[in-house]
């Protein structure tokens, strides 16, 4: 898996470098509106420069004694990635304590942050959770643990492992899912070398066109009269104007509202980059 690693070398929890073997997983999500990296990762050639150095790559990031053991979040090139910042074998000092203790240390998960945007964007929603679904296949398969370890933070206070919060459970509520899903996403990964998953991710994209999407277009792509796309119009991003049917999309303006082509494509052939404002 595509992971960055940028240990934050500064961080009184990677300095304290106490050692554990995982135990689980915790899902956290940040609570503030900034979906990309660089405002938690200090590392600027993979995620983007931080002007005000406002990272976790400092000894107590917003005053606080914290650090997770990752990020998930926009890179420098807006793809969703993972990105550790905390050697794994090290305790991180993210869920809390609840009543029973603490799943900080004892016993100790491998903690990570999804960074939340504005809570409604479909499209990032899936993205974001889809990376966190295959991490969490890697971090099982590699640490042998068990699907069923994998808990949010809202479940880590309500088992008496963690303060109270309601993450990322809150964010997963606004698009109808539970952990109870995300668990069976990473089972199926785990169990189906991702075919079965990604079937059901293909029936996600067509219909995730929507009028008003913003849409790149893969590089194979032909018009719906079969002429090919030139290589100019596959280099930008076009808003879609139009789904007449579940396969059949009109892309017409780009994303900088310079040029008008409305020239009807399948859908097979677009991403949807940002969900419309019409539906
Ligand atoms: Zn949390």
């Amino acid at each position: 898996m595509d992971i960055i690693r940028a240990y934050a070398s500064n961080n009184l929890c990677y300095i304290a470098a106490k050692k554990m073997t995982p135990k689980g997983i915790v899902v956290h999500s940040t609570g503030a509106n900034n979906p990309m990296l660089k405002r938690y990762v200090n590392a600027p050639d993979e995620v983007g420069v931080n002007l005000r150095k406002n990272y976790w790559d400092i000894p107590k990031p917003e005053g606080k004694n914290m650090c997770v053991h990752a990020f998930i979040g926009y890179d420098r090139n807006n793809q969703v990635r993972v990105a550790e910042i905390l050697p794994l074998d090290i305790c991180c000092w993210g869920v809390g304590k609840g009543k029973k203790g603490s799943y900080n240390s004892n016993p100790a998960y491998i903690q990570f942050e999804i960074c939340e945007d504005n809570l409604h964007d479909i499209i990032y929603y899936e993205k974001a959770f889809g990376v966190a679904a295959e991490y969490c296949a890697y971090l099982c398969n590699r640490f042998n643990l068990a699907v069923d370890s994998i808990v949010s933070h809202k479940e880590a206070h309500e088992r008496g492992y963690g303060s109270n919060h309601r993450d990322p459970d809150h964010w997963m509520k606004n698009f109808g899912e539970t952990m109870d899903d995300f668990r069976r996403k990473v089972s199926c990964i785990i169990n189906n070398d991702g075919s079965i998953c990604s079937d059901k991710e293909n029936a996600d994209t067509s219909r995730k066109i929507h009028d008003g999407d913003l849409v790149s277009i893969a590089d194979n792509a032909v018009y719906y009269n079969g002429k090919a796309v030139p290589d100019w119009v596959k280099s930008l991003r076009w808003y879609v104007m139009g789904n007449q049917n579940g396969d059949r999309a009109v892309i017409d303006i780009n994303e900088s509202h310079t040029k008008s082509i409305k020239s009807p494509i399948s859908v097979k052939y677009l991403t949807a980059e940002k969900q419309g404002i019409k539906k």
